[in-house]
């Protein structure tokens, strides 16, 4: 079994970052309002995600390590029917093969499980008093993959990559509070109060957020919304494009295009801006679920999408003479 998990944790765990995905999609899917995330050493030596969701259940926390243990749905096709961000009951497993784990959790406030899995061997179960929700801190990940380990890159690469895949997560759940504390630094924090623009105002600073235009669109099949800046020259790439369909944060090179072929003249070499769309649109429409990070999902009618995109934003900049 531990070697299976270490072959899924190649899939599965590339780097601090996914560790960070996956550990913050397990607390979105446990109903949590509040999520702090804390690293170390740019993941390295700590990932920690504390949470006030649902909990595991005492005689749950052996299983929840199992590969392919998922107390979510299983018999499913289309991953956009999924109403869970996990499904596959892979995370944990991968994430305890390759590092030294540290659970505590409660379903409610009062006795909890303390648990701690190291190379894939659960070591220790005991009861403790524990408050309602799961923290989960992760220790020395690849300690036993050197190969591994000698692909991460610098620590700044890899906390850029932590703090990207969190802006994501945190703007696609305007509902829930977020922190993010690298060596103990607030890196970021937004207010959990279901408004858009709050959120981003978390994570891009007050003033962008205020600046940025609100938009809406529709056609017959989707209907897209959120908000957009101005391209400046501040930011040299499309980084700060995110795409969110039905609630998940997707990549799709085509969709990044249409936006960005939105500001026409307008987007000039090295300048970028910032946009965040909520996409939403009938289940069916979205193909396949192509990777196991579930990132990168092909969509029918794509090409409809992109034009809607396009002439969406281009019709609000021209609203405002931009
Ligand atoms: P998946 O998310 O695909 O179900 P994981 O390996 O990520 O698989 O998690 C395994 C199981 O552990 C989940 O199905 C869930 O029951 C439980 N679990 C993991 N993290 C949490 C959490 N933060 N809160 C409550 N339950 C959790
Ligand atoms: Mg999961």
């Amino acid at each position: 079994a531990t070697l299976s998990n270490q072959i899924s944790a190649g899939e599965v765990v590339e780097r601090p970052a996914s560790v960070v995905k996956e550990l913050v999609e397990n607390a979105i899917d446990a109903k949590s309002t509040q999520i702090d995330i804390n690293v170390k050493e740019a993941g390295i030596a700590l990932v920690q995600v504390i949470d006030n969701g649902i909990g595991i259940a005492a005689e749950d926390v052996p299983t929840a390590f199992l590969r392919h243990a998922t107390s979510k749905i299983l018999t499913v096709k289309d991953l956009f029917n999924v109403t869970s961000l996990g499904f596959r009951g892979e995370a944990l497993a991968s994430i305890a093969a390759v590092a030294d784990v540290t659970l505590e959790t409660a379903t409610e406030s009062g006795l909890g499980t303390v648990a701690q899995v190291k190379g894939g061997e659960l070591l220790s179960q005991h009861t403790a008093a524990v408050r309602q929700g799961t923290q989960i801190s992760v220790r020395d990940l690849f300690y036993n993959t050197p190969a591994r380990l000698k692909y991460v890159k610098s620590q700044q690469t890899e906390l850029g990559k932590i703090v990207d895949i969190v802006n994501r997560l945190a703007l696609a759940h305007p509902e829930i509070a977020f922190t993010l504390r690298h060596d103990d630094k607030l890196v970021l924090k937004t207010a959990g109060h279901d408004d858009l623009q709050q959120t981003i105002a978390g994570i891009y600073g007050v003033a962008t957020a205020k600046n940025m235009l609100d938009f809406q669109g529709e056609d017959l099949d989707f209907k897209v919304s959120g908000y957009f800046s101005l391209p400046d020259t501040t930011r040299a790439s499309r980084n700060y494009l995110t795409l969110m369909i039905n609630g998940r944060y997707i990549k799709n090179y085509q969709l990044a295009k249409a936006v960005l072929a939105g500001y026409g003249s307008k987007l000039m070499v090295g300048r970028y801006p910032i946009a965040v769309i909520a996409i939403e649109m009938a289940p069916l429409l979205v193909d396949v679920n192509v990777h196991p990070t579930k990132q990168e999902v092909r969509l029918s009618k794509e090409g409809q999408l992109a034009d809607l995109l396009t002439t969406t934003i281009k019709a609000r900049l021209s609203k405002e003479n931009l």
